[in-house]
């Protein structure tokens, strides 16, 4: 009976014995467990001496270790532990067991599966509710993980992806800097503050043979970051995302498109058409089909997708100008055609003014533009993490300092990886 009894409840300590059920009758409520801990000590765990007869039992302590649940009821353990005492150094101390921490009443299974509940991207509460614990628990149990994230100051990857996202509201800075190995696609670490102040301070922590060894940093068009390959990456280049490049460009086509369309009344056709099919303006135009006839509304006739776009055109000189830069730039970048991007850039040809802004900090940032059209690493691979922190985020509010925020996303990059 007993035996079976510590197989349910998952209790492998040999130590642990004379398992009774006190309540199996009851429907309702927790299952209490009553068991004793006893053992013969090899040795005083206050002084180390080994048991030669001179550590003797001294009574029995009461404790009680939250189990997780057996047969859908949570699980309540009354464990009378042995208390020894020491002749060598007089001290007292308890038996000790592989199923819960000392001093702890949260099993080490209930600790172990609250630390991989943290690892998904699911509530606090949702976790206390079902591991019939407290959030307060949660979170120490949480806290608890702190020790396991060692920053290797010795390491950093070839090449690293930068970004940014919203910090919590303790945090110093109203953006939290995060970065990632770009050659594995994994997480490194979220810092509080990204100001090149903080950045470098941070950075330099890493040995010197650490920072040298980084030989890219792929980023969105900011002025930061570039600067770090001015002291602390030396030997690294900038490659501008190359996403950023064509949806920079296309914001300012946007812009345009939404002036011209406001130039004419909210009644007029051209009004409705402008505002309607933004999205076909957007598409590829090799991508448009132009062999496919139906009915678009606010036109005449019947049309393709094409014949459409090219009609939207005629409407403005400047549109189309725009819809040139756009497509000729979205095709540079997508088939790297370098020449093409730099035949754009070098001649001031006077495009809408929506689009001199982006142009020119395209300019701006000219080497790494032209970097991202040489070599194949884009921040896609962050959008994915940006995503999960957001999610970790939302989840984990209520509790929104910042070291638990890392801790959490440490947990959800970190646990995955060692599993
Ligand atoms: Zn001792």
């Amino acid at each position: 009976m007993s035996n079976d009894t510590k197989i349910i409840l998952g209790i492998k300590d040999p130590n642990i014995k004379k398992l009774k059920i006190m309540n199996p009758l009851e429907v309702k409520g927790p299952l209490k467990v009553q068991a004793l801990l006893d053992y013969r000590p090899k040795a005083c765990t206050k002084c180390g001496v080994l048991n030669q007869k001179s550590i003797i039992k001294y009574g029995w302590r009461w404790t009680t270790v939250k189990l997780p649940q057996a047969v859908e009821r949570d699980v309540k353990l009354h464990l009378k532990k042995r208390n020894f005492k020491c002749k060598q150094c007089h001290q007292y101390f308890l038996a000790e067991t592989s199923l819960v921490q000392r001093n702890h009443t949260i099993s080490n299974v209930s600790r172990i599966s609250c630390l991989v509940k943290l690892s998904e991207t699911v509530s606090m509460r949702h976790i206390a509710n079902e591991l019939n614990i407290s959030s307060t628990s949660v979170l120490r149990i949480m806290r608890s993980y702190q020790p396991d994230i060692k920053t290797n100051y010795s390491w950093l990857p070839a090449v690293i992806n930068m970004d940014e996202v919203k910090s919590t509201k303790d945090a110093k800075g109203a953006m939290s800097f995060v970065f990632m190995d770009g050659m594995r696609n994994e997480f490194i670490d979220i810092l509080e503050s990204r100001t090149l102040y903080d950045l470098e301070k941070y950075f330099n922590r890493y040995t010197k043979a650490a920072r040298e060894g980084v030989k890219i940093i792929v980023t969105d068009m900011n002025y930061t970051y570039p600067q770090l390959t001015e002291t602390v990456f030396p030997n690294a280049i900038v490659v501008t995302d190359r996403f950023h490049i064509v949806s920079s460009i296309m914001r300012g086509f946007n812009r345009v498109r939404v002036r011209i369309m406001k130039s004419y009344a909210n009644s007029n056709i051209n009004h409705k058409i402008l505002k309607r099919y933004w999205k076909l303006l957007l598409k590829p135009n090799e991508k448009l089909n132009f062999n496919v006839y139906h009915n678009f509304t606010h036109l005449s006739g019947i049309n393709t997708e094409n014949s459409t776009v090219d009609y939207i055109l005629s409407f403005n000189d400047e549109l189309r100008q725009a819809y040139e830069l756009l497509q000729t730039v979205r095709r540079a970048v997508k088939y790297r055609h370098t020449s093409k991007l730099v035949t754009i850039l070098d001649k001031k040809n006077d495009y809408p003014e929506e689009l001199e802004t982006p142009l020119n900090t395209l300019r701006e940032h000219q080497e790494s533009v032209y970097n991202a059209l040489k070599y194949n690493y884009s921040n896609g691979p962050m959008e994915g993490i940006n995503n999960k922190i957001k999610v970790i985020k939302r989840v984990s509010y209520g509790f929104g300092c910042f070291s638990s925020f890392r801790l959490r996303i440490h947990l959800v990059f970190g646990i995955k990886k060692a599993a």
